[in-house]
């Protein structure tokens, strides 16, 4: 087929979706998919609720309603967000179809084809995915222990000619699971309002929060309306209703209601009201609270796991939330073939090869791995059998 839009060029299949196929499989260990743990999620909550929404003739749950989202549900966001440090109404709030459809809105109101986004490096790779229709050039910055490295960020922006968009994700990011300093966040801030860039702050893992203080949001840093701030319901209620978030100035957010009107006219009604009175009805932050042990734990098994079977001159960040840690091997060690060739074929496990998260510059010698939702035997025996291969690929 030809006369596809340049855009097309852009769209591939991405690398990772051949091999994830395998995570359903049971005899597969996947520390891949980094899904949250759906025994987690509150069904019987969710099933009174659509129960009741469709016997009560309520059938207004199932009309039309505003691009924005349905009222009720943009006020209690709102409420949460105020409580969290960024004081706003309603009116302020724009309900997306999850947060990645926020990255495309985002992309798409100040992305002309050539303009400049600023990554992490690495990235969240549904970002990369959502940014390259509009066809950026990317410019990255390390991220370390602190999250992205500001000074590097000063440099970046010392010598582009102009950065447009400034990626983030603050709170145990993905793919690393680091989080970002108050001392760079408010460096962030400063400069963004420096050199004009918008600030980008994608937050979907932000209340699985492990241990350490909750940092303030950079949007609730932000004093000249250069931050969007995008979240979702996808980590703490479930992925499945496709909700998320995003607040911004009145000027964008009008704008990017206006691009989710042409996209997809709104949220599904139905799932709107459903969350809207979970959070009403129910108890979201004492869910989100009963969740955090399972997790932890997870997360802790994990780590013991990684120091005691991963060799010598491998690294592993220690997220203090979400729902990675990401491994570095020596250089040298292509994780992709190793996966291929040694840890699907010999241990059954899989995890993501690094290299797709870059923005530019892919390295092969990370992996992310997932320990949401992995049974505690399997964590341990997967850890240990991929360990064991690492040994015999790195000694021979
Ligand atoms: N941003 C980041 C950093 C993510 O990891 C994800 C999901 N894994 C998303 C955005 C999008 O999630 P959703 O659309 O389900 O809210």
């Amino acid at each position: 087929m030809t006369g596809f839009a340049r855009r097309a060029e852009r769209v591939e299949p991405s690398a990772i979706r051949e091999f994830l196929s395998l995570a359903g499989d049971p005899a597969i260990t996947s520390f891949a998919g980094g899904y949250p743990d759906a025994t987690l999620f509150p069904i019987e909550e969710l099933h009174q609720i659509y129960a009741d929404l469709l016997t009560r003739g309520s059938a207004g749950a199932l009309q039309y309603t505003a691009s924005e989202g349905l009222p009720q549900l943009r006020a209690l966001v709102a409420q949460r967000l105020t409580a969290d440090g960024m004081p706003c109404t309603a009116e302020d709030v724009l309900i997306t179809q999850g947060g990645q459809q926020g990255l495309d809105l985002t992309a798409k109101l100040f992305i002309d084809a050539g303009d400049v986004i600023v990554t992490e490096r690495p990235t969240f790779l549904g970002a990369i995915i959502a940014f390259n229709p509009y066809e950026p050039r990317y410019r990255s910055v390390p991220i370390d222990d602190e999250g992205m490295d500001t000074d590097a960020l000063q440099q970046v922006l010392r010598t582009t000619e102009r950065v447009k968009v400034i990626y983030t994700v603050p709170d145990y990011q993905n793919p690393t699971g680091q989080t970002m300093s108050l001392t760079r966040r408010t460096r962030l801030v400063e400069l963004a309002e420096e050199f004009d860039a918008v600030i980008l702050e994608d937050t979907p893992y932000r209340e699985l929060r492990y241990e350490g203080q909750r940092l303030p949001t950079i949007k609730s840093l932000d004093r000249t309306g250069r931050v969007v701030h995008l979240g979702s319901f996808s980590k703490i209620l479930a992925p499945g209703l496709r909700l998320g978030w995003a607040l911004s100035s009145p000027e964008v957010r009008d704008k990017l209601a206006l691009l989710k009107l042409a996209a997809d006219t709104q949220n599904g009604t139905l799932n709107m009201r459903a969350a809207a009175d979970y959070l009403s009805r129910f108890d979201l932050e004492g869910h989100i609270a009963s969740m955090l042990p399972t997790y932890r734990h997870q997360r802790d098994l994990m780590l013991t796991m990684l120091e005691e079977h991963f060799p010598d001159g491998t690294t592993w960040t220690r997220a203090r939330g979400g729902l990675f840690t990401w491994v570095t091997f020596p250089e040298g060690l292509d994780m992709a073939r190793f996966q291929r060739d040694l840890l699907i074929p010999r241990a059954g496990v899989i995890v993501v090869p690094g290299a797709p998260f870059f923005a530019v510059q892919p390295e092969s010698n990370h992996a992310r791995m997932s320990f949401s939702g992995v049974p505690d035997d399997r964590i341990v025996a997967g850890v240990s059998a991929m360990g064991a291969l690492l040994h015999e690929a790195l000694s021979g």
